[in-house]
């Protein structure tokens, strides 16, 4: 006779194992990040971290399931963001370029996404991009020029991350057309592209930032993934950047686990407001609830800066020596108030600073 089934537990239900991806990048977190960062955030990331990185999967987090990637809901892809900058800033920096690459890919048509979309998505390759100069206008510090079979760039791209790390670039300029253009070139150094030497920084100044010297780069048709009116850019640019950075809320986190039980549930039920504003927010439809979206970013903003400056208060003078994690994280928490920067949100930021 079979044994009867054992007794429902009257407990609340367990919850259910998180995604593998998560589990995957807790594990990573946990067991090599966390402990490594404050000497990667001195030291430079080591060529080590990039090879976890793109053996873990979270390369292709969001990427399609037809070309090797995860296609995971976004709630996976913010949760892992999550992790990854709450234990090392820079490893998290230098990975999170990888996910514009393979997000234009995605939607793009033509021979460069046949060639890269596979070899990103599946971690093969690690992408940077070079991009955010468009956001100068009307300053134009780099020029994409037709030239035979292809565009020939020209000007200096000021930052560029991972340089050493990632395989490819994704790189933009301006055509005579005013046009944004998109193109894929190797990450190295070649006729045409040379880069400065890593730029010492206040932070983030472990992810091998350097500044980038086009002088006739020569890119051929073929490396094109997108070509569009500048306004069209500038105004999906405009809508990507109003969203929060979940390495807000994963920096954040890190900076309450430095405080003592009392002072941390006070912010813990701010952040857990604060975030769940702010996913929900971006889950809603692309384009609506703008004015919102800039408020709760300059919102998430404070309480990140309140968060990592607790830490160091909590620490002590103990937390200016540079391999104290407080400090290391409040200098991070600068970093991402600059990050993605646009008019728009500098002025908001501003006005809620001044306030
Ligand atoms: C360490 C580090 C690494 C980075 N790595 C990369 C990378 O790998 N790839 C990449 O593409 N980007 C990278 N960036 C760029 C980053 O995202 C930019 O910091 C961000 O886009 C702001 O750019 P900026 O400060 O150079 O721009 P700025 O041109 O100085 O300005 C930012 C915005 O504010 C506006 N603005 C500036 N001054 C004024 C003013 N006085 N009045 C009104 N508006 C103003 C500008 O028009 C622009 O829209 C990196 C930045 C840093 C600091």
């Amino acid at each position: 006779m079979t044994p009867p089934p054992p007794p429902r537990p009257d407990g609340p239900c367990e919850p259910p194992p998180p995604h593998p991806l998560v589990a995957r990048a807790r594990r990573l977190a946990d067991d090599l990040l966390e402990p490594w960062a404050e000497r990667v955030d001195a030291e430079g990331v080591p060529a080590g971290h990039i090879q976890e990185i793109k053996r873990s999967g979270l390369l292709g987090v969001s990427a399609p399931r037809a070309y090797g990637g995860a296609g995971a809901p976004a709630a996976v892809a913010r949760e892992t963001a999550e992790i990854l900058s709450g234990a090392c800033g820079a490893t998290w920096f230098v990975q999170t370029q990888h996910h514009t690459p393979v997000r234009m890919l995605a939607r793009s048509e033509g021979p460069v996404r046949e060639r890269l979309l596979g070899p990103l998505s599946r971690g093969e390759l690690l992408s940077g991009v070079a991009y955010a100069h468009l956001r100068a206008r009307p300053r134009t510090p780099v020029r994409a020029v037709r030239d035979g079979g292809g565009w020939r760039f020209a000007g200096t791209v000021p930052w560029y991350t991972g340089w050493g790390l990632n395989d490819v670039l994704l790189l933009a300029g301006i055509t005579d057309g005013d046009e944004a253009l998109f193109a894929f070139a190797e990450a190295r150094e070649q006729p045409g592209l040379g880069a400065s030497e890593p730029l010492r920084l206040a932070a983030l100044g472990g992810a091998r930032t350097v500044s980038l010297e086009l002088d006739g780069l020569w890119l051929p048709e073929e490396a094109v993934v997108l070509r569009t009116p500048y306004d069209r850019w500038a105004a999906d640019d405009r809508l990507r950047t109003l969203d929060t950075n979940p390495a807000v809320f994963g920096l954040a986190r890190a900076a309450l686990t430095l405080l003592d039980e009392e002072t941390a549930a006070g912010f813990r039920a701010r952040l857990a407001r604060v975030r769940s504003v702010a996913y929900a927010l971006a889950d809603s439809p692309p384009g609506s609830r703008l004015d919102e979206r800039l408020a709760l970013k300059t919102e998430a903003f404070a309480l990140l800066q309140a968060a990592t400056t607790a830490a160091v208060v909590a620490g002590g003078g103990r937390t200016m020596l540079l391999t104290h994690r407080a400090q290391r994280l409040a200098r991070e928490a600068l970093f991402l108030l600059v990050q993605g920067q646009t008019r728009e949100t500098r002025a908001a930021q501003l006005s809620a600073l001044g306030r």
